[in-house]
């Protein structure tokens, strides 16, 4: 298809990830946007079963060129908007089960997943599929939150604040090359963030961020994540609510949406295999500014994957 002058005007027309072919025919594909719609497992505010589709909105803003990295990832990538996956409000098993067999099906293909959220107990699915095809997982945490806690509901193994210690229990996660960035508010305990360290997680927060500076974050990670499979999930609440309103658990004193592209730049040539970006939430957001941030962290990941894909590894 061609792209006609109206085709490259944001608000004509049906809505893809930047305009990618919706189809779940993966020959020859390079990456497939799957979308997760699931809420169900957030402790605050909800809303982030929307954010799939107000980020797919947003992306038609998107110009395909990224001058910084010097690629033009939808040229460089065969692109798909897969769809969302099916979601079961009521049943997080069911739902977990379901993320699973699509992305399955999607790495079996050879094809790298851009997974949208969605709260972040997706990440724990998503894990699950990355780790049987790829082994234990280099996995750089981009959050305000840990995210190991042991329960949020009364022995409830499963919600928002939970995947990366169901992660480690289950032996997705190489320890060794655990990151969390942007860690900060207040907690429950004095033990909530030593308990992800004793878990093997760096933990980078936000104070320590500040006082480094990206560069000097950047490259701790690549210092650990070199080398290795690399999967990134990105919590949205990273950033600073000023830019980042639209989310469920904001913490305040965050990330600007200008470290945030520059964090995500700065992994370029690890060897990433997958990402995931969650927790946005439209109704909660202003001016879409959430799902604007979003959507351009989402064009810097796939800008990752396409340097990769020239790299030819
Ligand atoms: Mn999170
Ligand atoms: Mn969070």
């Amino acid at each position: 298809m061609s792209e006609s002058f109206s085709e490259l005007q944001p608000f004509i027309g049906i809505t893809t990830f930047a305009r990618r072919p919706h189809t779940r025919d993966l020959r020859g594909a390079d990456v497939a946007i799957v979308g997760v719609p699931y809420d169900g497992a957030t402790s605050y505010r909800s809303g982030a079963r929307f954010g799939p589709r107000k980020i797919r909105e947003l992306s038609l803003l998107l110009w395909g060129y990224n001058n910084p990295l010097a690629v033009a990832p939808f040229e460089a990538l065969n692109i798909v908007d897969f769809g969302d996956v099916e979601i079961v409000p009521v049943n997080i098993g069911k739902t977990f089960a379901n993320i699973e067999k699509s992305i399955d099906a999607i790495l079996d293909a050879g094809v790298t997943v851009a997974a949208l959220g969605g709260d972040h107990s997706i990440a724990l699915p998503l894990l699950r599929a990355h780790r049987r095809r790829y082994g234990p997982l280099a996995v750089v945490h981009f959050d305000s939150h840990p995210d190991t806690w042991d329960t949020e509901y009364d022995g409830e193994p499963y919600s928002h604040g939970t995947p990366f210690r169901r992660a480690i229990e289950e032996g997705l996660m190489d320890t060794s090359a655990y990151i969390q960035v942007g860690i900060r508010g207040p907690t429950s305990s004095a033990d909530d963030l030593k308990d992800a360290q004793e878990m093997g997680a760096h933990v980078i927060t936000i104070d320590e961020a500040m006082s480094l500076g990206v560069t000097s974050v950047v490259e701790r990670i690549r210092e650990k994540a070199a080398g290795k499979n690399v999967y990134v999930s990105f919590d949205i609440d990273a950033v600073d609510p000023a830019f980042a309103p639209g989310t469920g658990t904001p913490e305040v004193g965050g990330f600007t949406s200008h470290q945030a592209l520059q964090l995500v730049r700065g992994l370029r040539g690890l060897n990433l295999i997958g990402f995931d970006l969650v927790e946005v939430s439209p109704p909660y957001d202003h001016g879409d500014i959430t799902a604007i941030l979003a959507s351009n962290l989402v064009f810097e990941f796939l800008s990752l994957v396409a340097l990769k894909k020239q790299r030819g590894t």
